[in-house]
């Protein structure tokens, strides 16, 4: 499920990166609609009225805003449908893109919810969307005890499923009448094996399931040395990391460590990509590094994967012909066409162009390299 949404994310963002942008308008929204706050909701659907009339007001219907006022009404239609009781809308989130003149409507319900945000321009504001295809992580934590076991499923910061393996067979390690001690012990240990066999079948299944999870284990010492040497090699090259949480603890708190682990696994992971590309760079080879460069390799669809700093601010320019970019301060003149130039949030420009181009991005949260080269640098399908 998480992963198919994740597939038609990427999807969306491919197609929509393409629109030109000397075309009509596109009306991007963003929306949180997660259920059990009705307060939440009435605000979603405030803010989606209050933004349709500013945007009305300057493109007034009978003043060429006729497609926008059709688009802005099926927006409204659609917002009132998921956010009506009883709706059978699923996610926590909805981004809809839409323009009647270029006959575009797509609507997503996202399993993360959005900050409200509606956007009228030429192109598709597509930056919320990047980042969250990019942090669409699920998770699966097998918490195994010697005679009971869950594992739990985590698809995008919240718990998604739970399978229970209960063995009530499995007695503790008292003597029981008409067994000799040994005998005893052996059978215990015997139900005790099979029980955690039985909870790593079922852990092994769901991880063939969702193969892009990651793999959390906790337990006491024994079951989990148990579970580790049942698991098939194909789950033990995931590297499954072994939390330690207590067996105490309650669902809420199992549900932190879990979210902590994946938040901490990210950051090394994106640490680890940015230390690689930046020592390609360093070496001459396939990768760039800085807005200059990263724009240049853009240009050329050379880049293969984009590194982008959350909350680094990239600013440059694109031609009107909307084929090439730069950073920096925008030249008189373009050096491809010569036809004049804007400036531009470059950032989120180089996301479209890399989403167009076929390459992946990756929204950087903390790196301090990354900041200091000026927030974006990629790694290249050849060198330019
Ligand atoms: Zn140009």
């Amino acid at each position: 499920m998480a992963e198919s949404t994740r597939d038609i994310v990427l999807e969306t963002l491919r197609s929509l990166s393409r629109l030109e942008d000397d075309g009509p308008l596109v009306v991007s929204l963003y929306l949180d609609t997660r259920w059990g706050d009705g307060r939440r909701r009435e605000a979603a659907r405030l803010f989606v009225k209050n933004k349709i009339r500013q945007v009305l007001a300057v493109h007034p219907p009978e003043d060429g805003g006729a497609d926008l006022f059709k688009d802005t009404e099926q927006i409204r239609r659609a917002v009132d449908e998921v956010l009506s009781p009883g709706s059978r809308h699923q996610g926590r989130g909805l981004v809809v893109f839409a323009s009647t003149e270029r006959q575009l409507w797509v609507a997503i319900p996202t399993p993360r919810p959005f900050e409200n945000h509606l956007v009228v321009r030429r192109v598709p504001y597509l930056m919320p969307l990047a980042r969250m295809a990019d942090d669409f992580a699920s998770a699966l934590l097998c918490q195994v005890d010697s005679r009971s076991a869950r594992v739990l499923e985590f698809v995008h910061g919240g718990l998604a499923g739970q399978s229970v393996v209960d063995s009530p067979e499995v007695p503790g390690r008292h003597q029981q009448g008409g067994w000799s001690q040994m005998r005893y012990q052996r059978h215990v240990d015997w139900l005790r094996e099979k029980h955690v066999r039985e909870a790593g079948d079922v852990f092994v299944r769901l991880a063939d399931r969702l193969p892009r999870a990651q793999l959390f284990i906790s337990g006491p010492h024994e079951p989990v040395t148990w579970l580790r040497a049942m698991l098939p090699k194909r789950v033990l090259v995931r590297e499954p990391t072994t939390l330690g949480i207590d067996s105490t603890c309650e669902l809420p708190g199992v549900v932190r460590a879990v979210l902590e682990g994946i938040e901490k696994r990210e950051r090394n992971l994106e640490r680890e990509n940015v230390s690689l590309t930046l020592q390609e760079a360093l070496s001459g080879g396939l990768a760039a590094s800085g807005p200059g460069e990263v724009a240049i390799a853009a240009n050329r669809g050379a880049i293969l994967e984009l590194l982008i700093h959350d909350d680094v601010p990239v600013s440059g320019w694109r031609c009107e012909c909307s084929l090439l970019l730069g950073a920096g301060l925008s030249p008189k003149q373009c050096p491809g066409c010569d036809r004049g130039t804007v400036p531009c949030d470059l950032g989120e420009r180089l996301v479209e162009k890399v989403y167009a181009a076929g390459g992946a991005v990756e929204v950087v949260r903390e790196d301090s390299r990354l900041r200091d080269i000026g927030g974006v640098a990629a790694r290249l399908r050849f060198g330019v």
